[in-house]
C-alpha cells in the first residue's frame, strides 16, 4: 500500500511537471493582427519615409475587420537616440554600427563614437555581455510629436492594444517584443497573453526591419506566426528578400491579404 501510494505520488508529480511544461509553452486560441509602426514618420512627409507605405493602409483597414484583437506598435524615440546617425561621428544613414552592453543593459562607451546626451559606461572586456549590430537612421519618430503618431488613415478602436518601442535612448528595438540586445521586453507578449492570443498576423513597416524582427520573436515566443506580405512595405529589395527567406526557414508563413480575406471568417 505504501509502495503504491508513493508510486502514485511519483506518477502524479511526473505528470504535473510534464503538463506544466507543455502548458507554459502553449499560447491561447485567439488570433491577433499586429500592425507594426504605421506612423507618420514612416509615411510620405515623415522623417523616415518608406516609399509606398501609405498604400498598405487600406489593406490593413480591411484586414482588421477580421480580427478580434488588434495591436499597433509605435517606434517611439527620445530626442537623443543611439539609432540616429547624427549621434555617430562620420556615420551615414543606413551605415552599420556595433554596440556593446553590460549584463544590466548599460551601453559600453566607445572612444570612436560621438554620443553626447546618451549615457555610456566604461566596460572592461569581461563586463561586455551583449554585442548588437544595427543600422543608423535619420532622426525619426520622436515620441509625442505629430511625426510619431499613428497614421490618421488607420481605423482604430478603443480596445486596440498600442505598444511603444525604442524609448530607451541607449538601445534600439526593431522588434515589437524585445530590444535589439534581447535584454528588455515590451509589454506586448503579456497583453496578447491576457487576450488569449495564440496566432499572430504581422503587417506594417518596414518588412526588412521591424516586421522581420517582430515576426521572428513572435514565432520564438510560441505564437503561430504569419506575415501578410502585401500589407507590408520594406526599404531595400535585397534585405526584404533575405527577410522573407529567413522567416520562411523558421516556419513563419508568408501569405497575401487576398488569401487571408478570402478564407471564411469562421476560420479566423
Ligand atoms: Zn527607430
Amino acid at each position: 500500500m505504501k509502495k503504491n501510494s508513493s508510486t502514485t505520488q511519483f506518477l502524479f508529480l511526473a505528470l504535473s511537471v510534464s503538463i506544466g511544461h507543455v502548458v507554459s509553452a502553449l499560447k491561447g486560441h485567439k488570433e491577433a493582427l499586429l500592425v507594426i509602426d504605421v506612423q507618420n514618420c514612416f509615411l510620405p512627409g515623415g522623417s523616415l519615409n518608406v516609399e509606398g507605405g501609405e498604400r498598405i493602409i487600406p489593406i490593413i483597414n480591411q484586414l482588421r475587420e477580421r480580427f478580434e484583437v488588434v495591436a499597433f506598435t509605435r517606434d517611439w524615440h527620445p530626442k537623443h537616440h543611439i539609432s540616429f546617425a547624427s549621434h555617430h561621428e562620420g556615420m551615414k544613414v543606413f551605415d552599420e554600427i556595433t554596440l556593446q552592453y553590460d549584463k544590466d543593459g548599460n551601453l559600453c562607451s566607445d572612444p570612436s563614437r560621438k554620443t553626447s546626451n546618451i549615457t555610456e559606461k566604461d566596460c572592461s572586456e569581461d563586463e561586455i555581455e551583449h554585442t548588437v549590430k544595427q543600422q543608423v537612421f535619420v532622426d525619426h519618430c520622436i515620441m509625442d510629436t505629430p511625426d510619431s503618431a499613428l497614421s490618421q488613415e488607420l481605423v482604430k478602436q478603443k480596445n486596440d492594444i498600442v505598444v511603444n518601442k525604442g524609448s530607451n535612448p541607449e538601445v534600439d528595438s526593431y522588434s515589437a517584443f524585445f530590444n535589439n540586445g534581447g535584454f528588455e521586453k515590451t509589454e506586448l507578449e503579456a497583453l496578447l497573453d491576457e487576450k488569449q492570443v495564440g496566432k499572430v498576423y504581422v503587417v506594417g513597416i518596414a518588412l526588412d526591419f521591424c516586421v522581420f524582427w517582430s515576426a521572428k520573436d513572435a514565432q520564438k515566443l510560441g505564437y503561430e506566426t504569419i506575415v501578410i506580405k502585401d500589407a507590408t512595405k520594406g526599404i531595400f529589395q535585397e534585405s526584404m528578400d533575405h527577410a522573407v527567406e529567413e522567416m520562411t526557414k523558421q516556419g513563419i508563413q508568408i501569405l497575401t491579404s487576398e488569401s487571408v480575406l478570402g478564407s471564411g471568417k469562421e476560420e479566423l
